[in-house]
């Protein structure tokens, strides 16, 4: 009750949540009050969450924030979802997102922008209007945990989409390794680089979330049939021998003083703690970015062809077939979705493949090799997770290069398959939230939990 009132509350000028359901909500709690009054609690018996709107809801509505799925209702659950719930979760509803998840400022979804609830500080030192991005994809997810509008939220992540948000709002994000948890049920964006994974207020709650949201599950040939560890119990080991890899080549051209300030404290917080340092080199880094903004809209392309007008949501009929799918698509489709829609098809057309795809595919593994090298010296990769703090609405949404620098840090990680953690560690100049960015083995969560818990 107490959630579901400070969402009334606030929600209407955060937007964070697009879809209350507290029917919903209050049934959940009723069966968790049994089960606790039974003495069988699960291990999230009634904890309130909110859930991204990339994730199918049985008989909820389900729009990945896009016109085209316009009052959509799936006819089964996530399982993500359904991990949460069969584990005591209770779902207050859904959460904002860029429309598909294409974004790093929740500025594209068709249920209008998220507001970030922090606000920064101007060059006279006082508080500003302005209003800030909370990040994206996800950032009805960072915003709701940011504003305690529930205590963890499901998350999405293709190329950054769980740790900048997480970054922009002083909260913890989580993307695990490719195939750790099902992708099945949940709105495909980019099918290879896809994951789902927690915000959270504390690295104890990410682990707690992460290990009920993961599983093998046979309905996704690319989820990992390997036992899930209990992530808790690795908080608080401390990094006392643990290599830590600091990348050169993330010391990019014109990174802040700020954001080089906060990555040397990092540094220095490990090494206090007993870890050891080493520069390490990926030398494919700069290739990752360009890279990613060809595999992700090639594969958004072919994954955004089946919103057609007849299997689901919105319908504009037109003369024939031909002409209800173009007219369908031109009105459920946003700016952004339709510009990677036009540069996927480009990259997969005939004589442009072998340049491009192709291209783009041998970066990729050239990208993974230089951390399967890099995984010989080092445990655990230290970087930032953005180049700057949280902007302001418009500041980047007429730029879409501006806005694809964002993921300048974060992508490396989903074309290598790795799991990548964003951490709060400090307030910016302007008194905003900043992210550091830990990076891991393939299924090595639990050094992250580990590493991100002598941060936070
Ligand atoms: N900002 C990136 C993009 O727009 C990543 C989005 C995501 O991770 N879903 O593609």
């Amino acid at each position: 009750d107490a959630f579901l009132a400070a969402i009334d509350t606030a929600n209407p000028a955060i937007n964070a949540y697009v879809l209350q359901t507290p029917e919903h909500a209050r049934a959940q709690a009723k069966d968790s009050d049994k089960r606790i009054a039974a003495g069988q609690a699960r291990s999230l018996e009634g904890l309130p969450i909110g859930n991204k709107d990339l994730f199918c809801t049985k008989g909820i509505r389900t729009t990945a924030c896009s016109k085209i799925l316009d009052d959509f209702k799936p006819p089964y659950e996530s399982t993500v979802g359904q991990n949460l719930w069969d584990a005591g979760a209770i779902m207050l509803g859904k959460l904002n997102n860029d429309e598909f998840a294409m974004g790093s400022s929740n500025e594209t979804s068709a249920f209008g922008n998220v507001v970030s609830p922090w606000r920064r500080k101007g060059a006279d030192g006082k508080i500003s209007d302005d209003k800030l991005v909370p990040g994206g994809s996800s950032g009805g997810s960072s915003a709701a945990v940011a504003a305690d509008l529930c205590l963890a939220a499901t998350a999405t992540d293709t190329g950054g989409s769980i740790r900048q948000p997480a970054a922009l709002t002083g909260t913890v994000g989580m993307k695990p390794t490719y195939g750790r948890c099902s992708r099945w049920g949940i709105v495909a964006f980019a099918s290879s680089l896809d994951q789902a994974g927690p915000i959270s207020k504390t690295v104890r709650d990410s682990a707690i979330m992460l290990r009920a949201m993961a599983s093998h599950d046979p309905k996704d040939t690319t989820s990992v049939d390997a036992p899930v560890p209990d992530y808790e119990a690795a908080v608080g080991k401390g990094v006392k021998g643990l290599r830590i890899g600091i990348p050169k080549e993330y010391r990019v051209d014109g990174m802040s003083a700020e954001i080089q300030k906060l990555w040397d404290e990092g540094i220095a917080w490990l090494k206090a703690a007993g870890a050891t340092i080493h520069e390490i080199s990926l030398p494919h880094t700069k290739y990752a970015l360009p890279a990613y903004y060809i595999v992700a809209p090639a594969e958004c392309s072919s994954n955004l062809a089946r919103y057609d007008g007849m299997r689901y949501g919105l319908r504009v009929s037109g003369d024939n077939l031909t002409d209800t799918y173009e007219k369908t698509r031109a009105a459920g489709f946003g700016k952004e979705v339709r510009r990677r829609i036009l540069i996927g098809t480009y990259v997969l057309s005939a004589g442009y493949y072998d340049a491009y795809y192709l291209k783009a595919q041998k970066v990729r593994t050239l990208i993974k090799r230089d951390f399967d090298l890099a995984w010989d010296k080092v445990d655990v990769v230290l970087t930032p997770t953005t180049p700057s703090p949280a902007f302001a609405f418009g500041e980047k949404s007429g730029d879409p290069l501006a806005m694809y620098l964002e993921d300048i840090f974060t992508v490396t990680v989903n074309m290598a398959g790795l799991p990548g953690m964003s951490v709060p560690a400090g307030l910016s100049s302007q008194g905003t939230p900043l992210g550091l960015q830990l990076i891991g083995k393939p299924f090595d969560e639990e050094t992250l939990f580990r590493t991100a818990q002598v941060i936070e």
